[in-house]
């Protein structure tokens, strides 16, 4: 049970520290309130899941469990539906029964869901014809309408992003508790997938699948316990009062949590090892992840792991690479020797989509579901040649059929970019290439 213990400043005192990507709120007395406000909630998670989780980190590192963190780059108010988040975690529970079969190992599910608010940008500002106006920062912070009130920092939006994401996470727990996301279902969800002839390659593993399903059942395998699936919730850990507002101790342990979700990361512009986000991570219980881009150094790897993992638990910390497919099999190398050479464990997962964002010549922001298989085959590549744990993938994605990446077999082009382009930031694999990619990675995953 937690306590509501209140702890100003979290327990790294992360406030003395350089703080990046923060919102200019203009009313101070306004973002007391809606602090305060946030510190007499609940907790949206509970220690005892936390640790749990952190509990099949470790088994991931290790090779004995493989990690799926996948959703929106910015979740939207706007689309905080039942169906959306429906249609997401079907996604993501179709790729994990594909990935499992793959794999032979469990499957970690985990949503970039229920709290994926805040957004890094590159600039302060966005200019529009000749307006400037104070850059998007996720509906946790500003709406997206290119209008000078919209773009206000308002936060009120905090504990609206509360109240959504505990929405969030009350629909995901009945449907993942209340038999929705029984083992058989999903399965029989992923037989439509192999209709489309681009995914004829694909049929004999699919079939495969349901062999072995039709073999269990025969085999009389208790499939009312494979009824529930644990899933959890992840997002980036970048508004800071936000976060420090849902920090709580437990008072089983007397440790802090981040009570906003289960697992928080760092993101590659706000990773600095003596910077605010890092501090305040440093003081949580959570599993954590960081981020980590093409430039990183070792000196800025060796004291992130000073930082997040002094003591090197297994579990505690993932480092997920996001390098650009060109770049990989040469960056990435070094870094895992590195980290092994160091000796405290990590979990190793890859990120194939933020190094590999780039401009359609018709303007849209997007990326080629080619590349972003290659970045994942280079990550298998560069551990299997190393030896060490390629233990999972994190991605951005949505259960709808949306037209943001370039590519799949239903061969996206760039004039079918205009067709739905929805998202309010990065390009998200839609539901097909969200499978697609869960059929290639269970074949890397078999070797
Ligand atoms: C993101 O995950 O949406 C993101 C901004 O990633 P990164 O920090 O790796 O650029
Ligand atoms: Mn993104």
């Amino acid at each position: 049970m937690m306590n509501e213990l209140q702890v100003p400043g979290g327990a790294a005192g992360w406030r003395q520290h350089h703080a990046a990507q923060q919102p200019r709120y203009p009313d101070p007395q306004a973002l007391a309130d809606a602090a305060a406000d946030l510190r007499t909630r609940p907790p949206l998670v509970f220690a005892g899941e936390v640790d749990s989780l952190r509990e099949k980190m470790v088994l991931a590192s290790q090779g004995r469990a493989f990690v799926l963190m996948g959703g929106d780059c910015a979740e939207s108010f706007h689309d905080n539906t039942a169906v959306n988040i429906r249609l997401k975690l079907q996604t993501i529970l179709q790729m994990a029964a594909v990935l499992t079969y793959g794999a032979s190992t469990p499957v970690v599910k985990i949503g970039r869901m229920a709290g994926q608010y805040a957004k890094p940008r590159s600039s302060d500002t966005e200019t529009r014809d000749g307006v400037t106006l104070p850059s998007y920062r996720g509906d946790s912070v500003n709406d997206h309408a290119f209008t000078a009130e919209a773009r206000i920092p308002d936060p009120q939006r905090m504990v609206d992003a509360y109240l959504r994401a505990g929405t969030t996470l009350n629909l995901i727990r009945s449907f993942t508790m209340g038999g929705y996301a029984d083992l058989r279902e999903v399965h029989s969800w992923n037989r439509g997938f192999t209709a489309n002839p681009a995914y004829k390659r694909f049929e004999s593993f699919a079939e495969e699948i349901d062999r072995a399903m039709r073999f269990m059942e025969a085999a009389g395998v208790d499939f009312e316990a494979l009824r529930q699936v644990d899933f959890y919730a992840a997002h980036e850990a970048l508004l800071l009062e936000y976060e420090d507002a849902m920090t709580r101790e437990d008072s089983r342990s007397g440790r802090l949590y981040d009570t906003s979700a289960h697992f928080l990361w760092v993101g590659e512009r706000t990773r600095g090892a003596d910077d605010a986000h890092v501090a305040l991570l440093a003081g949580v219980h959570n599993p954590v992840g960081v981020k980590i881009g093409p430039t990183t150094t070792r000196d800025e790897l060796l004291s992130l792991i000073d930082h997040l993992n002094p003591d090197g638990d297994p579990g505690r910390l993932s480092l997920i690479t996001r390098m650009g497919a060109d770049r990989i099999r040469d960056v990435l190398p070094p870094l895992v020797e590195i980290v092994r050479a160091d000796g405290r464990p990590v979990t190793w997962i890859t990120d194939p989509m933020h190094g590999n964002t780039i401009t359609s010549e018709n303007g849209y922001k997007t990326r080629r579901f080619d590349t972003i298989m290659d970045e994942v085959r280079g990550f298998f590549e560069v551990h299997r040649a190393l030896g060490t744990v390629p233990a999972g993938i994190h991605v951005e994605l949505t259960g709808d059929d949306v037209t943001e990446v370039l590519g799949g077999g239903e061969h996206i082009d760039e004039a079918g970019l205009a067709r739905r382009y929805e998202t309010l930031v990065d390009p998200r694999l839609n539901h097909q290439q969200s499978l697609e990619m869960a059929f290639e990675v269970a074949e890397m995953l078999r070797g």
